[in-house]
Formats: structure tokens, C-alpha cells, sequence
């Protein structure tokens, strides 16, 4: 018999209570004392960076204090730090932003100039990362129990890295931390224990990462409890994969071998240890899968599952419609807010509805400031708004923390412990309540977005652009767009683009379908390259569309807008239309329609890079 230990250890139970008390206190002991933690935290970036060039060129001089900082150092955008920026990538190991090591960059799905902002990190973020994703499940705990005794089916994946010619990794901050020791040797603790093995994610081909990942999470259909991805629309194309491979996938679970595309041997030794010949699952999943409706599919493949863990605020909420009928109705929750810059925040009570989802900003992550917003004024209705600088009297009118008013709309400005200082993230928040000392936040828009299907975000002057170099295919037919406007449609899987195009047309000869075509395409090779890579490399984005309408149709469109009380004499033409009623107009005088015939040009990395 064996020999009793010596001490009872700890169940199991006791010590899962004990962390996420911990991790609920911590949330209590940030936000009671917000004001003082954001004061420690703009001290210690300010001491431990005191002599980086950035802040001697600014004159700040060794001051750590708030009233210093603000007076000296600029509000600034991404355009304002490049050339810092491009000196690191280039090789540039003095210490230019942060006084410890960049060890990669970050490349964000925001852009300028048509490429991934690349936002400096150093090693210890991480940390910082991870105490942030520590607290999400002791949060949700609260609300849901038993999560512990089962799985999380989450759809999780890797995207290409290039190298800077200095030398730096350059990866979505995603990758970064999945390939990770943080990620990758995680102690077992059951709330991360998810379906996908490491090898599924962490495979670079999407195909077999996507493939692996359900095969994966229909054997181990019952443990499943939840069911997520990073972004509602990652969830959902796994959900079309699943529509167009559950054949396939039947047959490895019938027979407990692997479809012979799945290569990579990792991948196929970590499912070898999940797959088992199962004749009775896979008829089960045949049976569900074969019924002409795929109505609530979550909850009849995976019937334990209490909730979908998906960010569908923002630009995702377009997909909730979707994600309730695929779901039955289960709770759609958002647990967190963050960027390459820095991680945010939480959402505190994430059974709330989409529309109420708040986040409230820990105050340990950065040193936060808030610019206010009043998007009727001229300058945030400006249809074409650059990026402008802000005068004295504006740098003068960020508030700090603890300072924002229920209510009010502001800009997050933030200042990292990697180096970024009071940079404007370019996402614009409403105060929606407070919990202690620190505000909540609803997540209100990307300033300046369009267009956005997945991960991509598409401003009105790249929209603009874009038009505009697809013009040239239509001169040798005296043919203009006499006006223009977009629409992303989700009604597809993968979502896609559409522009509406009313002609003039001065020429007597008719345009070819195939020029339309061009056209789809030249404005695909002139967008961003999230776009573009969304389309060629995740396959996230589906063929542009450009949709011909009547002549007339535009003034149609004006006068429904002015009876929803647009003003007559402020009416612009929107560039991207959402109401239904508006596009509604333009789709009944659609008389002809185009799809973009093949992927426009993507490779990882910027275009300046040789990799
Ligand atoms: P990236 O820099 O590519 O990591 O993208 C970060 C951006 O994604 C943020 O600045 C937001 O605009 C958006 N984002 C991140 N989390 C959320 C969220 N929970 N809700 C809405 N938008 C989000």
C-alpha cells in the first residue's frame, strides 16, 4: 500500500478558490487606489527611462512627476515616433524609447502609410500580459461555476513574422505571446486547459491549424464548457470550416486516423494522443451536421457549453446576429480590451448584454490619459480627417484617470513601460460607470474606420485612394464614378467589401465585365496590407464587390438620409453606409455586379523589406 503523505496536501479546489480570491482582490486593491498606482506607475517609466533620447529631446531632464511630463512631452500618433521607429528596426541598439532591450516589435492592424504600425515591446510585458489574461477567469468564475471542470474549445492561431533589417522579430502581438514560454509551458491550471493542443496553434499553415483544432475539440465534445476565439469573426469562420469539412472530419473520428493534408508531424503526434476510432461520435456529428439547419450547431455539437467567449463590441458587434444563431442564444461574452501598445482592461461583468459590455482599465498596465471627444463638432465629422496635431490649449485638456465623467466620450492616450508616452491609440471610449476609483469604458470606434471585415481597419483616405487608382481602368471608356460609397457585408462567409458605384459615363462604348474586375482588383492592391493579407494569407476577407447602381440613385440616398433629419446643408455623401434604410436605396438599384477574380499582392513584412 502506499505510504500516506505526511501532510495532506491541498485540494485542488482550495487552491483555485485561494487564486482567484487573490486575483479579485487585486482588481479591488487597483481600482480603490487608481489615482496612486497611475501616479507610481508614470514614475517608475519616467525614473527607470530618465536618460533614453526620446525624453532627453524633449527636455524632460530626470522629472518623474505629473505636472513635468505633461508640460513637456507632446501628445503625439504613430507618424510623429517613425523615424525613432525605423531607427530601431534598422539596427539602432541605443536606447531611443525605453531604456531596456526592444525585443521585438509588434505589428498592430492599425497602419499608416498602407503598413502594420510596428509598436516597440521589451520582454518584461509579458508579465504584464499574462497578469491581465490571469484575472479573466476568476472574473468569469464569479458568474458561471464548474468552469474548472472542463474544457475551453477556443480557436487560437499564429500569423507569419518577419524580420526587420536590424534584425527584430516583427509579429501580431498574439503570435508573440502563444509562442511564448508564458503560453507554451504554462503550469496545468483548468482554466487553461483548452481542446487545441500547443502543436494545433502553434502551426503556421491555417489550413491545418484550423483542421486540427476542431478535429481536436469535436473528440473532446462533451468536456467542452466554452467556446470561443480572439475576435467574433475568427469564431465564425471556424464554424464555415466546420460547415465545409465535416465529412472529412467524421472520417478521422470513424476511423481515429488523420486526413493525410495534416503534414506537420506535431500537429499529427498531439492529435494521435485525442483521436480514438469513434463510429458513435462521428455518427452523432454527421447526423447534426447534415440537418439542413445549422441553427444552435454550438450547442447540439457541444452541449455543455455555458457561454461563447468572443470580443463583439466595436466592429464586431456586425456579427452578433450570427453568432446567436449558430449559438441558440448563449451569452456572448467580452472579457477584455487590448492593443500591441499595451493591454487594457477587463470587462467585470461579462454576462452583460453586448451592447452594455463595459471594460475597466487596470490602472498597473500603463499610464493612461483621456483626451475628450466631441464627435459633433466640425473636426470629427470631417469626412476625410487626417490625424491632426493638437495645439497647447488641447494638450492642455487630456484628463487623467480617475479624472474622466460619466458619460463623456475621450481618446485613449497611453504611455508604456516599453517606451511609447503619451501616444494617441486611436480608439475613442465612453465612461459608462466606475468600479471603485476607476472608470469603466464602453468601446465606442476606431477613429476614422470605415471598413472592417476581420482584423483589418480601412480609413475613409485609403478608401479614397483606392478608388482613385481604379479610376485609370475606366478613363479609356470616358466613364467617372460620379459618386461612391462602401459597405461591409457579413452576410458572406468570409465578409467582403462592397462599393457602390453610380457612373457618369461620357463614352459610347460599354465597359466590359472584365474591367469592373480590374477595377475590384486595383482597389484591393491599393489597400492596406492587413487587408491584403487578410485575403491572401488568413483567408479572413472575401473578394471585394462592386455593386453598379442607377444614375440617380445618390440623390436618393441624400433624401432619405435628410427625412432621418441629416441637415441639408451639411449632407456629405457618407463613404460607408450601415443604415438599413440607406442601403436598402442602393441595393434595389443595383444593375450590375463584380467580384474581385483573384487575391491582391501580400507578402509578410514591409514593403521596404526584402523578406
Ligand atoms: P492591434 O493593435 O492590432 O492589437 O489592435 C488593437 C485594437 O483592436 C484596439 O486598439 C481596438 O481598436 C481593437 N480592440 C481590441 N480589443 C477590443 C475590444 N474588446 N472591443 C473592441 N475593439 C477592440
Amino acid at each position: 500500500m502506499p505510504e500516506a503523505p505526511k501532510q495532506a496536501p491541498k485540494p485542488a479546489d482550495d487552491n483555485l478558490h485561494d487564486k482567484n480570491r487573490k486575483a479579485l482582490q487585486f482588481i479591488e486593491d487597483v481600482t480603490a487606489n487608481a489615482d496612486e498606482v497611475q501616479r507610481r506607475v508614470l514614475a517608475e517609466i519616467l525614473s527607470r527611462n530618465a536618460h533614453v533620447e526620446y525624453l532627453r529631446r524633449h527636455g524632460l531632464d530626470g522629472q518623474t512627476d505629473r505636472e513635468s511630463f505633461k508640460k513637456t512631452l507632446p501628445v503625439i500618433t504613430y507618424e510623429d515616433l517613425q523615424p525613432d521607429v525605423t531607427r530601431i528596426a534598422n539596427g539602432d541598439k541605443s536606447p531611443i524609447l525605453c531604456s531596456h532591450p526592444i525585443s521585438e516589435f509588434l505589428t498592430s492592424s492599425g497602419t499608416s502609410g498602407g503598413e502594420r504600425k510596428l509598436m516597440p515591446t521589451i520582454e518584461e510585458e509579458l508579465n504584464r500580459r499574462s497578469l491581465l489574461y490571469s484575472l479573466l477567469m476568476p472574473v468569469m468564475s464569479q458568474y458561471v461555476p464548474n468552469l474548472e471542470k472542463g474544457k475551453g474549445m477556443y480557436f487560437l492561431f499564429i500569423k507569419s513574422e518577419a524580420k526587420t533589417p536590424g534584425g527584430l522579430v516583427a509579429r501580431p502581438v498574439l503570435t508573440s505571446y502563444y509562442k511564448s514560454s508564458h503560453f507554451k509551458e504554462r503550469p496545468y491550471d483548468p482554466y487553461t486547459n483548452y481542446t487545441s493542443p500547443n502543436e494545433t496553434i502553434l502551426c503556421p499553415d491555417s489550413y491545418q491549424s484550423m483542421y486540427s483544432q476542431l478535429l481536436c475539440g469535436l473528440c473532446q465534445h462533451k468536456e467542452v464548457l466554452r467556446v470561443g476565439a480572439v475576435f467574433a469573426s475568427g469564431f465564425i469562420r471556424a464554424i464555415r470550416f466546420l460547415e465545409n469539412h465535416w465529412a472529412l472530419l467524421c472520417h478521422d473520428i470513424r476511423t481515429g486516423s488523420i486526413n493525410p493534408e495534416i503534414t506537420d508531424p506535431a500537429i499529427r503526434e498531439a492529435v494521435m494522443r485525442i483521436l480514438k476510432p469513434d463510429p458513435k461520435l462521428a455518427d452523432f456529428i454527421e447526423a447534426e451536421c447534415g440537418n439542413d439547419s445549422w441553427g444552435g450547431i454550438i450547442t447540439r455539437l457541444w452541449p455543455n457549453t455555458k457561454y461563447v467567449d468572443v470580443i463583439v463590441t466595436g466592429t464586431m458587434s456586425q456579427y452578433i446576429p450570427t453568432l446567436d444563431y449558430y449559438s441558440n442564444g448563449l451569452p456572448l461574452v467580452c472579457t477584455m480590451y487590448a492593443s500591441s501598445e499595451c493591454y487594457f482592461g477587463v470587462n467585470l461583468n461579462p454576462l452583460c448584454k453586448p451592447s452594455e459590455v463595459s471594460y475597466t482599465l487596470i490602472p498597473t498596465m500603463a499610464y493612461f490619459e483621456f483626451l475628450p471627444v466631441h464627435r459633433n463638432n466640425g473636426a470629427a465629422n470631417n469626412p476625410i480627417s487626417m490625424p491632426k496635431s493638437l495645439n497647447e490649449k488641447e494638450q492642455r485638456d487630456l484628463v487623467d484617470l480617475v479624472d474622466v465623467k460619466l458619460g463623456q466620450e475621450y481618446e485613449l492616450v497611453v504611455t508604456t513601460y516599453a517606451g511609447l508616452y503619451r501616444y494617441r491609440v486611436g480608439d475613442v471610449l465612453r465612461v459608462a460607470g466606475f468600479k471603485n476609483k476607476a472608470p469603466q469604458f464602453n468601446f465606442i470606434c476606431r477613429k476614422n474606420v470605415v471598413l472592417s471585415i476581420d482584423s483589418d481597419k480601412t480609413d475613409e483616405v485609403e478608401l479614397q485612394n483606392a478608388v482613385k487608382n481604379a479610376l485609370n481602368h475606366l478613363a479609356p471608356f470616358d466613364a467617372i464614378v460620379a459618386e461612391y460609397t462602401s459597405y461591409a457585408d457579413t452576410s458572406t462567409i468570409p465578409g467582403h467589401y462592397v462599393l457602390f458605384w453610380e457612373l457618369s459615363l461620357n463614352g459610347s462604348n460599354p465597359i466590359p465585365p472584365s474591367v469592373f474586375e480590374d477595377c475590384c482588383l486595383a482597389v484591393e492592391e491599393s489597400l492596406n496590407s492587413v487587408y491584403r493579407q487578410g485575403r491572401v494569407s488568413d483567408r479572413s476577407i472575401g473578394p471585394l464587390e462592386i455593386k453598379i447602381v442607377e444614375p440617380g440613385t445618390f440623390d436618393k440616398l441624400m433624401d432619405c438620409a435628410i427625412s432621418y433629419g441629416a441637415s441639408i446643408n451639411q449632407y456629405k455623401t457618407p463613404r460607408c453606409v450601415k443604415f438599413a434604410p440607406l442601403l436598402e436605396i442602393l441595393n434595389s438599384r443595383v444593375v450590375s455586379k463584380y467580384f474581385s477574380p483573384k487575391c491582391p499582392k501580400w507578402v509578410p513584412g514591409h514593403k521596404q523589406w526584402s523578406n
